[in-house]
């Protein structure tokens, strides 16, 4: 059966980071895994204590075994790794641990001007939250993309403001509209992330999360399953009163669903999670990931459908 995707050079029926980066680099490009030191508002007090529940002590930059080290021995090391595999490949240095537009400027520059004059650095992924993009900072940023793309990554979730809140995400789907219509007069890109199975979302919520976003201004998404891991205020809840996880089955008939309701032209980044195996409580399915990205392709070439094809 012939491939109808048009943003696609294989079997895949969505449009892959794989395909956006070797149409855009035309060799092999790996995101290296920073933490810069910074906090987030939603642990340090400013906007609350303990952080979004399903998040770790370490502000989700679970994976990087060298994150007490300086910058750019950590940049180093994770990328040695790489070098191995494919010597002449480029780099995303991806500052992901925390919310790393949360402080002052000078501290984000510092941050960032190593980076931007290295040339195999090919772009920079910036973790953060809508809330945290003042207006200087979105200036200071839309000046780097003169020298590489700058691209955003920033947590939604959900679009339900009630699903907000029970994972205490403080900041409402205004909130994060905002930051993406600031950012839409700039040439930063940005990468949504959203999360399937939060407590008490049924799947039409995920879906409608799509529906929601689906025409907004963006241009990559990673989509996760909630993966419930050690040491989070969602273990202990899930502990006290465990609430039922979407199997994989319905995972990945989701994730089909959620592909057709997105615009073709949003990068895909992600469609499954990376816990760490020792971290992981629930569900166990999660660590497969190679056979949960087969039975999506598989099931979109059965249903014959792509990325887009119910977008309107
Ligand atoms: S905003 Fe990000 S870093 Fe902060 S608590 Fe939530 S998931 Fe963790």
């Amino acid at each position: 059966m012939e491939n109808p995707f048009r943003y696609s050079f294989n079997e895949k029926r969505y449009h892959t980071y794989n395909y956006y980066l070797k149409t855009r680099y035309g060799c092999k490009v790996s995101k290296v895994i920073l933490d810069a030191g910074f906090t987030c508002p939603n642990r340090d007090g400013t906007k609350a204590y303990g952080g979004c529940i399903f998040c770790s002590a370490r502000g989700s930059g679970d994976s990087n075994s060298y994150s007490s080290d300086d910058l750019l021995v950590q940049y180093r090391k994770n990328k040695e790794i790489m070098d191995g595999k494919w010597p002449n490949g480029l780099y995303i240095p991806y500052f992901q641990a925390y919310t790393n537009t949360y402080g002052p400027l000078e501290k984000i520059e510092g941050m960032l001007e190593p980076f931007m004059k290295m040339d195999e650095v090919a772009e920079i992924a910036i973790a953060t939250r809508c809330d945290c993009l003042p207006d200087e900072t979105i200036s200071y940023l839309n000046g780097l993309t003169k020298i590489k793309p700058i691209w955003l990554e920033i947590g939604l979730q959900s679009s339900s403001d009630k699903t907000g809140e029970a994972i205490n995400r403080q900041y409402s789907f205004e909130d994060f509209k905002d930051a993406l219509y600031r950012l839409e007069k700039t040439d930063i890109d940005v990468c949504v992330h959203v999360m399937n199975g939060l407590p008490q979302e049924t799947i039409e919520d995920m879906l409608d999360t799509i529906k929601d976003i689906s025409h907004l201004p963006f241009e990559g998404i990673k989509i996760h399953m909630l993966h419930i891991i050690r040491d989070t205020a969602m273990a202990k809840m899930h502990e006290e009163k465990p609430f039922n996880l979407i199997t994989r089955e319905q995972y990945i008939e989701l994730v089909v669903r959620q592909l057709e309701l997105l615009r073709p032209e949003v990068v895909v980044e992600r469609l499954t999670g990376d816990p760490l195996k020792e971290d992981l409580i629930e569900p166990e399915w999660v660590l497969n990931k190679t056979t949960i990205l087969n039975d999506i392709d598989k099931l979109m070439r059965k249903l014959d459908t792509w990325q887009g094809k119910s977008y309107e």
